[in-house]
């Protein structure tokens, strides 16, 4: 079957808070975005149910609620969407180019919003309601959802810094948090360590596996069945909820070798903006994002990307009669590609060397010779 070839000028990977929030503001400034849902349309919200700190919800929102809004925001001023995901990008040049099962989809600016998936122990209880009790007492994020376990004794699951910051922010509203880990020695650094031993609130249970969250839909988790992995003894140890705290993987294993990530796979953005290591590339939201991974900075940082992206765009040349190109700073290029023009007049040869841009930041586009020379001069305007 022959794939249908799109061509946009921002082409948006993800469609959680990230985003929608970059496509909202691509679409205000008229850039007709093109928004590749992915595997989960809507991010990571549609899997919980009440968020109380989303900014200008005064009574809280249901998370898929609050993205179906997102949703109908960006659609309002022309965000256009394909329901399917990414499977293959090729970056090395401009339009980029990146390939779903339908489509071929060449882009002059990629916004990556793809987000990064807590990683889960994959034992029976843990999916989301209604297939489990996932929003229901289990959860993998403590500043999200912590508050609803005010006066309650909880688990955390992990050795690792995740695991310890998670337990220590979580005393703060519960009556006792166990740290369950399956060594007899935790991975967390040394601090962080002996933050979590000094907290009256946080006991710890070595050895320790987690086989099964045990609850129902009326009552939320009632506790968790435990094994010890030194002597295979099983017991039920109740609790009211379960923090799974074991790390995440940033969605970004397409861009392997493409895109600066660091050792786990987060996307390296540059200084104050969301601009990746290839010029016109940028990333927002979680999958850049270990540190805060909340879903108001997320959409932050997908407006950031947003207006990034339009002014990369300003700075490419636009096409003229005749087939020279102007860019932004009044510099014209020849239709041969090989020679610039200066506002002031002066002609210098399109050459990595001598390209002027000498007031702008922008990243020179890579330019092709495609034969039908014109001759330059400061007439030939
Ligand atoms: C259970 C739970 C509860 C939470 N509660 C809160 C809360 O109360 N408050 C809060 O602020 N934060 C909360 N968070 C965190 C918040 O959801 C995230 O910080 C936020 O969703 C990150 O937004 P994002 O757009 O970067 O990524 P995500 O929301 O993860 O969205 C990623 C998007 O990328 C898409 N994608 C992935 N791979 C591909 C691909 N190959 N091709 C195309 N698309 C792809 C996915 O389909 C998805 O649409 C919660 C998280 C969870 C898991």
């Amino acid at each position: 079957m022959t794939r249908e070839t799109l061509k946009r000028d921002v082409v948006i990977i993800g469609s959680g808070p990230a985003g929608l929030t970059a496509a909202i503001y691509a679409a205000r400034a008229d850039l007709k975005p093109l928004v590749i849902e992915g595997p989960q349309p809507g991010g990571q919200l549609t899997i919980t149910t009440e968020v109380e700190n989303y900014p200008g919800f005064s009574k809280g929102i249901q998370g898929p609620e609050l993205m179906e809004e997102f949703r109908h925001q960006a659609a309002r001023f022309g965000t256009e969407f394909l329901v399917t995901w990414i499977n293959k990008v090729d970056l090395s040049e401009r339009p980029f180019t990146v390939e779903t099962d339908d489509h071929i989809v060449k882009a002059k600016t990629l916004i990556i919003a793809s987000g990064a998936s807590a990683k889960w122990l994959g034992i029976p209880g843990e999916a989301p309601a209604p297939h489990g009790l996932g929003g229901l007492g289990v959860s993998a994020c403590a500043t999200c959802d912590g508050f609803f376990f005010k006066g309650k004794p909880i688990v955390v699951v992990g050795g690792g810094d995740t695991a310890m910051e998670e337990a220590t922010f979580l005393t703060r509203y519960a009556s006792r948090v166990t740290i369950i880990h399956r060594r007899n020695t935790l991975r967390a650094s040394k601090i962080m360590q002996e933050k979590a031993f000094q907290n009256e609130k946080i006991d710890f249970l070595w050895d320790t596996g987690v086989e099964e969250i045990i609850g129902a839909p009326e009552t939320g988790v009632t506790g968790v069945r435990l094994k010890n992995l030194e002597t295979g003894e099983e017991k039920i140890f109740p609790c009211e909820g379960v923090f799974v705290a074991i790390g995440h993987k940033p969605n970004t294993d397409m861009f392997k070798g493409q895109l600066e990530m660091d050792e786990v796979g987060y996307l390296k953005t540059a200084g104050n903006t969301m601009a990746t290591n290839i010029p016109g590339v940028f990333a927002c939201g979680d999958v850049q994002d270990s540190f805060y991974r909340q879903a108001v900075t997320a959409a932050g940082t997908g407006c950031m990307a947003a207006i990034d992206a339009e002014r990369f765009l300003d700075h490419l040349p636009v096409e003229m009669p005749g087939g020279k190109e102007m860019t932004i700073e009044g510099e014209i290029i020849t239709a041969d590609h090989k020679a610039i023009i200066t506002p002031e007049g002066e002609i210098v040869l399109n050459e990595p060397d001598n390209v002027p841009h000498s007031n702008s930041d922008a990243p020179v586009p890579p330019f092709q010779t495609d034969g039908d020379a014109n001759s330059a001069s400061a007439t030939d305007v």
